[in-house]
């Protein structure tokens, strides 16, 4: 959670409530709940508010992997991570008060261009990797890499969301969670795994990024799955040397040999000849001119998102609380 001290914000030390903020409009949709614009009662400001109903995430057996979420949330601050400011819980439901990431998805950006230019994908991998790169410095894997996950902030700059299956993981882990096209292959085969896993979905994300679709692809997950097991990828002619030669040493299942996860760690992908002229130090700064800077016409505006269906119970309403016990820290 962020210590900058904006005396505009909600603060952190007081527990915030439901009754603080209007709700707005639906802006995402997940499993076991959605993400709201809210605005703050108190300061005016908007924020993203993340819902998760009790029931679901129980029903799903997501129990621990929200708590992992919120805990992890509290515990990270980085530029190019998404800031959690508070969360709190009633009878049925989870809230998780986050910054409002006004560009939207880079999901959608990709999407309309179909594909990016060689040095668009690269600026987007460069900033997630020195998102990885602080995550894993904290033993913290984040796991569910892909474009829907990228958020784009007023000034084009990344901003990683759903920390929902990110771990504390100090050596190896076993479960098997993340979205079926960027799963590594040592998740799939049940098999130890670690911070590995998050340079191979980097792999994915700069393949879709330049190709305009994921690496692997099949409607039926089994199939889905041995084709990732296979490692045949099929490079479009247009692709770059050097990005090939990248990808293939992150898109490896031989963890001896991918990158990321040898002697030289992350610096043996920021010194590749792809990534050549990028100026890391000025990245972490944000000092380098995202290639996409969004549209929006006011802090709440909600262009950049997709419509959503507003049917919902109301939130607030009494009930039984069953799930209280699972989630002591919210
Ligand atoms: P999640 O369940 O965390 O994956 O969120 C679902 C969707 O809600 C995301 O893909 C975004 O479109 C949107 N969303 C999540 N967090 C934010 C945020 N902080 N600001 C704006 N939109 C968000």
């Amino acid at each position: 959670m962020s210590e900058a001290l904006d005396v505009n914000a909600p603060s952190p030390k007081s527990k915030l409530m439901l009754t603080d903020f209007n709700t707005c409009r639906t802006l995402g949709t997940g499993s076991f709940g959605r993400v709201h614009l809210v605005q703050s009662k108190y300061n005016n400001k908007f924020y993203a508010m993340k819902v998760l109903k009790k029931s679901e995430v129980v029903r799903l057996k997501q129990v621990e992997h929200t708590n992992n979420e919120k805990n992890i949330l509290e515990q990270v601050n980085h530029t190019f991570l998404i800031n959690l400011w508070g969360t709190f819980q009633d009878c049925s439901n989870l809230y998780m008060i986050m910054d409002y990431v006004v560009g939207g998805e880079l999901f959608t950006v990709l999407r309309k261009t179909q594909r990016f230019p060689d040095h668009v994908a690269k600026f987007y991998a460069a900033e997630v990797i020195l998102a990885f790169e602080y995550l894993h410095s904290k033993d913290m894997i984040y796991r569910d890499l892909k474009p829907e996950n990228l958020l784009l902030d007023n000034t084009g700059h990344i901003k990683l969301t759903d920390f929902g299956f990110a771990k504390h993981v100090p050596d190896i882990t076993w479960t098997l969670c993340g979205t079926p096209d960027y799963l590594a292959p040592e998740i799939i085969q049940s098999k130890g795994y670690g911070k590995a896993v998050d340079w191979y979905s980097l792999g994915v994300l700069i393949f879709e990024m330049l190709a305009g679709y994921p690496p692997f692809y099949d409607e039926d997950h089994m199939k889905l799955y041995e084709k990732i097991l296979a490692g045949r990828i099929k490079y479009p002619s247009f692709f770059d040397g050097m990005a090939k030669d990248l990808l293939k040493r992150l898109l490896t299942s031989d963890l001896s040999k991918r990158y990321g996860n040898l002697k030289g760690g992350s610096a043996d992908i920021k010194n590749h000849g792809w990534f050549r002229g990028v100026d890391w130090e000025r990245l972490a700064r944000r000092e380098v001119t995202a290639p996409y800077i969004p549209h929006f016409s006011g802090e709440g505006d909600t262009s950049n998102f997709d419509i959503y269906p507003e049917e919902r119970e109301p939130y607030g309403t009494p009930c039984n609380d069953l799930h209280r016990d699972k989630f002591p820290d919210f």
